[in-house]
């Protein structure tokens, strides 16, 4: 057995590999930033070349600065952003288009068209999804309505779609020459067309979105060997063996493996998911309804998922947008240099309002402004903005499960902000917990892998390597979080109905 296991992180705004060895900590990382291409109001892409490459890339990275080679790796696992939407002709190995990331909001009147006959609940019980923006199903439809010959080219097969873990797998298996077409249940379960309790495409969900079953991948566990690496690779012969979207990759990186157990990820949006076992619970608060995992022929893991569309973008848009920072980590001593927001609230609807409002027609809003408010007050009221909007997940999960978390287990890229994490137990009066190996998404995709090739043998030997790293426990008194809330909610009021 080799030492190591090899983890691709697919991510909205990089493309990494990761090298863990048995103990989960990291040898060695390979990373390229990606292009965010913003072609329109409301419209995010991503060249799916420049990910591959950038993939290839970031392998090479990883192994030759820890001096390694593909001996030294005993699987590969993926994970990815998930919901961004890559269709391509199998025949060539060109996408036909750029990915059309989560974030993008122009299939709004696909969705409105499908919503008219139903309501936008109309496929949550099989799907346990609203009818919305975000969901990779609305995106295959704009490429097949939108990209000259699509629409022919999918009727004869040559057309395929992929999220980008099933872009990634499918070049690294060999592309043109007998790429592997596959994607896990997570994944799947991101579309819209996945049934929840058959694990399989749902046939009339597939003829109300006119989507070809043809182009869609064959659904797997997250957790088996679905190829090698191509004689092209560096990994030639290693085999693939674990794929889980990012979010689900992060649960199992936090070893929240169990009834009740939940994480929060703090990337470019926030991802609060929790673990309801096998059984698929149908939120009552707007959360979503979604596949937490699926080891091999094991039944499957589901979850209730809160998801936020911008938090640690916001941040950046502070960065390029504005200009008002030079980079996020400057973030930190401003909120501090501050008594507080100066009664200033940030909604960052940027891509309407996902949970628990689900409010397409909402955009952002910077409310309660005075003549007293500067930059800092600003900054702190958009890091401000990712904690309320956690508590209001939270707020939900709590009220769906009947059972409070007494506490959070944190990662992402925004975690490194200890203003805000404080700020955060601060306003969800439960402590907030952060791991030693902070890397959660990439970590939960290698043990996905490396439990399909007998590197960890269960789940117990995972949870041993997962250890605590920092606390920040609550600390503001009731009434002063009381009125913080009372003043988030009326701003976020404030966003509602933008859209003509
Ligand atoms: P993703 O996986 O979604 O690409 P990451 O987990 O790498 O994202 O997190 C990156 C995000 O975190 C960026 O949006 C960035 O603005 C934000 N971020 C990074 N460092 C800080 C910081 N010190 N304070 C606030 N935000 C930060």
């Amino acid at each position: 057995m080799a030492n190591y296991i090899l983890a691709i992180d697919q991510g909205t705004t990089s493309s990494r590999a990761i090298i863990f060895d048995k103990s989960g900590s990291i040898i060695s990382t390979g990373q390229l930033e990606h292009e965010q291409i913003f072609p329109k109001a409301g419209w995010v892409e991503h060249n799916p070349k420049e990910i591959w490459d950038n993939t290839r890339e970031a392998i090479g990275q990883a192994l030759s600065k820890a001096n390694l080679t593909r001996h030294d790796i005993e699987a590969v696992g993926i994970t990815n952003q998930r919901e961004t939407a890559v269709v391509w002709d199998k025949t060539t190995g060109e996408a036909i288009y750029n990915a059309i990331v989560w974030q993008d909001t122009r299939t709004q009147s696909i969705v409105d068209r499908l919503a008219a006959d139903g309501g936008v609940e109309r496929f949550k019980p099989q799907v346990g999804l609203p009818l919305a923006t975000y969901f990779s199903g609305t995106k295959i439809v704009w490429i097949l309505e939108n990209v000259e010959g699509a629409r022919a080219k999918a009727d004869s097969g040559d057309l395929i779609f992929g999220t980008t873990d099933t872009w990634v797998l499918w070049n690294l298996t060999g592309g043109v020459e007998g790429g592997v077409h596959v994607t896990d249940v997570t994944n799947a379960s991101r579309t819209m067309f996945m049934d929840l309790e058959t694990l399989q495409w749902d046939d009339d969900i597939l003829a109300a979105f006119d989507v070809p079953k043809s182009m869609l991948p064959e659904i797997k566990s997250s957790s088996e060997v679905y190829g090698v690496a191509s004689p092209q690779s560096l990994l030639r012969d290693t085999p693939i063996a674990g794929i889980l979207g990012d979010q689900q990759a992060a649960t199992f990186g936090q070893a929240a493996f169990d009834q009740g157990e939940a994480k929060n990820t703090y990337g470019t949006g926030n991802f609060l998911i929790f673990n309801t076992d096998t059984e698929i619970v149908h939120s009552k608060n707007g959360l979503l309804t979604t596949l937490g995992y699926k080891l091999g022929d094991a039944p499957a893991h589901y979850a209730l998922e809160g998801s936020i569309a911008v938090t640690g973008s916001l941040i950046q848009w502070l960065r390029d947008n504005l200009g008002i920072i030079t980079n996020a980590s400057e973030t930190e001593a401003l909120a501090t240099s501050v008594d507080d927001n100066g009664g200033a609230y940030f909604v960052p609807a940027f891509s309407g309002l996902f949970a628990p409002y689900w409010r397409s027609d909402a955009r952002g809003a910077l409310v309660g402004l005075t003549r007293y408010v500067n930059k800092a007050h600003i900054v702190r009221a958009a890091l401000e903005a990712t904690a309320y909007q956690t508590r209001e997940v939270l707020d939900a999960v709590n009220a769906d499960s009947g059972v409070p978390l007494t506490e959070l287990k944190v990662d992402g890229g925004m975690i490194a902000n200890n203003f805000l994490m404080q700020f955060q137990a601060d306003i969800l009066g439960v402590p907030v917990v952060r791991p030693v190996v902070a890397e959660t998404t990439a970590l939960g995709a290698a043990y996905a892998a490396g439990l399909a090739v007998g590197f960890w043998s269960d789940l117990d030997d995972l949870r041993k390597n997962w250890q605590e790293d920092s606390r920040w426990t609550p600390n503001m008194d009731d009434a002063e979080r009381e009125r913080l809330l009372r003043n988030w909610k009326k701003a976020v009021t404030k966003t509602f109905d933008w859209v003509d």
